[in-house]
């Protein structure tokens, strides 16, 4: 074909980046069409080739560029995307369990992972049974001959219980169960998850990676190729693609996360430590601070902090009351998720979400954005006058 309709020529224009371009962003690629050269390639496709471009849903450029260095920050060898942190979740369970198979999840687990587990129980004729994350080398006792995954959490986002990731572990090894662990706290910056005998690592990355408040992904890491294979099918098998647009943007966050998560983690100290002390509290739920349950291990296995903490209010004090320090808040939004640079703050009912919790007090969540320490104080004292 020699002169092609200006219709025709609308469409194919072809266009590679210009030869002798550099620049230290990663292209876009939007596709979902990706081409083969010929026939035979188009055949010979492999969706669990990675070296290949198949189809967009199956990743670009883009996303492989995200998912090397989201493997390399862990640790781990294989990485794939997910549209949240719930979805990558979900790709864990779906790609490691199947109908007869029993799960055990820890107690203080992130809600929506509970709720999903609960569903996969009446839906899915897969077992959840939930265990106290402070379990250790206890968890032995829990595993069944039908046992195929535990998951773990470190800290629990909500009450902040430390777990021992490796003794849980080595229970988990010696009788062939698999070990996930939702490491979103540490942003896998300040736990070796790996190193410490977990298989899957799953990270919401709508937190510390995006750190803008304004993306949604998710992610999981494994360093086996068997793993990685399973969690590839279970990919393809549910279509969870992620935008480009977006996979941009949390490129774009990630050379910054370490210095946004080291000021997370001073900040939050500073202001963990001057509330600490105040008479309307009765418990401070840091890892770092010795009030927390498994700070031991914390200071064994971690190397920082997020910025995360709770606090339990005195049992003095009503839920009215509460509500209306929380609502007196000024710089601290309400609202949930962290990893932003917005301060904000969550009351929860523990009694409700967990059976075992014997505290009393209304405890409330903290995330510390990346205001100045004084003044979030400065917010918190006002606040806590108007109990
Ligand atoms: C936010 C969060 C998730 C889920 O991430 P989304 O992207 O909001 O779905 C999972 N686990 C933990 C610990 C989280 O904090």
């Amino acid at each position: 074909m020699t002169k092609k309709s200006p219709q025709t020529s609308l469409i194919h224009s072809e266009y590679s980046a210009p030869a002798g371009f550099g620049a230290f962003t990663v292209p876009i690629h939007h596709a979902s069409t990706v081409l083969f050269k010929d026939v035979a390639s188009m055949r010979a496709r492999n969706w669990l080739d990675k070296s290949a471009y198949n189809y967009g849903l199956h990743g670009t450029p883009t996303t492989f560029t995200l998912e090397a260095r989201l493997a390399q920050i862990e640790g781990g060898e294989y990485c794939r995307l997910a549209p949240s942190g719930l979805a990558a979740i979900t790709l864990v369970d779906f790609a490691f369990l199947k109908s007869g198979d029993d799960v055990l999840v820890p107690d203080n687990v992130y809600g929506s992972n509970r709720v999903l587990s609960d569903w996969l129980s009446t839906n899915f004729g897969i077992t959840s049974r939930y265990y106290d994350p402070m379990i250790g080398a206890g968890i032995a006792d829990l595993i069944q001959a039908n046992t195929k995954l535990i998951w773990t959490e470190a800290p629990g986002s909500v009450s902040m219980e430390i777990p021992d990731i490796p003794a849980i572990c080595a229970a988990a090894h010696a009788r062939g169960v698999l070990v996930a662990l939702d490491n979103t706290w540490s942003a896998g910056l300040a736990f070796r998850a790996f190193d410490h005998g977990v298989d899957i690592v799953m990270q919401a990355l709508t937190k510390y990676q995006s750190g803008g408040s304004d993306v949604l992904m998710g992610a999981v890491i494994t360093r086996d190729p068997a793993l990685a294979k399973l969690v590839e099918t279970a990919f393809n098998n549910l279509g969870l693609g992620v935008g480009m647009d977006d996979v941009y943007l949390v490129l774009r966050s990630l050379p910054t996360m370490k210095l946004r998560f080291e000021a997370h983690d001073a900040s939050a100290r500073i202001v963990a430590s001057w509330f600490k002390n105040r008479p309307e509290i009765t418990r401070m739920l840091h890892p770092a601070f010795s009030d927390c349950p498994g700070h031991e291990i914390w200071k064994r296995d971690f190397t920082g902090a997020a910025g995360l903490f709770s606090v339990l209010f005195d049992k003095r004090y009503s839920e009215e009351q509460t509500d209306r320090f929380v609502d007196s808040l000024k710089l601290f939004k309400i609202g949930f998720s962290w990893g932003g640079s917005n301060s904000l703050a969550v009351p929860y009912r523990m009694q409700n979400m967990r059976k075992d919790w014997k505290d009393q007090g209304i405890l409330v969540r903290f995330n510390i954005g990346l205001e100045d320490t004084q003044d979030l104080i400065a917010d918190i004292e006002q606040a806590l006058s108007r109990l």
